[in-house]
């Protein structure tokens, strides 16, 4: 059973950091956090259920403490933000052991002093089944510097960080009833929100658009597509595909399109800027251009072009 709630409370305020930016954190009614003059405040929520985001079998639980943090560090990223403050809304089974909440505030807690987000408060409450944890990040961009999924334009180049589909490799594992181990897949056990790369190309004004690659390329392209009234062109040979296993195998090409959780940054760059091959020690790949024609259009090896259609990760689906 896990503390008090009481308890559990004082016990998280005695782990989380103090912050310059935070006139008051976890103990009062409301977290005091200072505004900055010059920025905007960046402000996103992110849930971790249990059985929809993870299961608990699955992972230890820094890994879910972690991940859970990532998902709103890697929104702010896709802003081209820097995290300030992390809030945590803890439901709790009164079945689960209180080690396991001092591993997923570890890994949380951890993850988020990695990327310089302090925890600023929370609720605690008991769930009727299953952990939820409901986090909000806060961060701050300089005012009007935001980069929004709405910017894209035609003739614009398409770009993605890293690799793809090596979460979604291991989640076809597990799937698969096998074990895959986190050395194997280090893209899903601890998935890197690359916080470095958005405030890079927010800096030097090279992205017209952005999103955070948690859905899948083929679904997170689309809503740029939408949201900037545009369409694209992607070629399949181009998508940078993620190894994993021993490093050895590829993932097929699906999972580079489809995959979700790689928290990797797709942006856009109007011709002429110069995008470089490398941002903070991560390749960046050209994949395609933005067009006028509102579809996503995928270029074959063989040059067929086909619709792509938004196959990633959606609720209720
Ligand atoms: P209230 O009754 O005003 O909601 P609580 O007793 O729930 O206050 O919370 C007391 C303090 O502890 C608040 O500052 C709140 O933000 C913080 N807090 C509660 N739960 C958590 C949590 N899971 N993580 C971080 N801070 C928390
Ligand atoms: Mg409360």
């Amino acid at each position: 059973m896990p503390l008090s709630e009481k308890a559990l409370i004082d016990r998280i305020r005695r782990n989380a950091r103090r912050s310059s930016s935070l006139a008051a954190g976890i103990g009062d009614d409301c977290a005091v956090q200072r505004v900055v003059h010059g920025y905007d405040l960046l402000i996103t929520t992110d849930f971790t259920l249990e059985g929809i985001h993870f299961r608990r079998e699955w992972y230890r639980p820094a890994v879910v403490g972690s991940r859970c943090v990532v998902r709103g560090l890697s929104d702010i990223a896709a802003m081209g933000g820097e995290p300030k403050t992390v809030f945590l809304s803890l439901a709790l089974p009164r079945k689960l052991p209180q080690r396991w909440v001092d591993g997923f505030m570890k890994g949380l807690l951890q993850t988020a002093t990695k990327f310089k987000a302090v925890l600023a408060g929370g609720d605690t409450a008991e769930s009727p089944d299953g952990v939820c944890a409901d986090i909000v990040v806060t961060g701050y961009v300089p005012r009007g510097h935001a980069i929004l999924r709405s910017g894209a334009k035609p003739g614009d180049e398409i770009f993605v960080s890293g690799a793809l589909g090596g979460s979604a490799a291991a989640l076809r594992e597990f799937f698969a009833g096998r074990r895959p181990q986190p050395q194997d897949f280090p893209r899903h056990f601890a998935p890197i929100p690359r916080v470095a790369i958005g405030r890079f190309l927010r800096d030097k004004n090279l992205a017209s658009s952005m999103i955070d690659l948690s859905d899948g390329l083929s679904t997170d392209l689309g809503h740029i597509c939408e949201e900037s009234g545009v369409g694209a062109e992607i070629t399949a040979a181009a998508i940078p595909r993620a190894r994993f296993g021993r490093k050895t195998a590829l993932v097929d090409l699906r999972l580079g399109l489809d995959g979700g959780e790689d928290y990797e940054l797709l942006f856009t760059s109007s011709r002429g800027k110069s995008v470089p091959a490398r941002i903070a020690g991560v390749p960046i790949t050209r994949i395609g251009r933005v067009t006028r024609q509102k579809k996503v259009v995928l270029i074959g090896q063989d040059g067929s072009r086909k619709r792509l259609r938004p196959q990633g990760w959606e609720h209720f689906r």
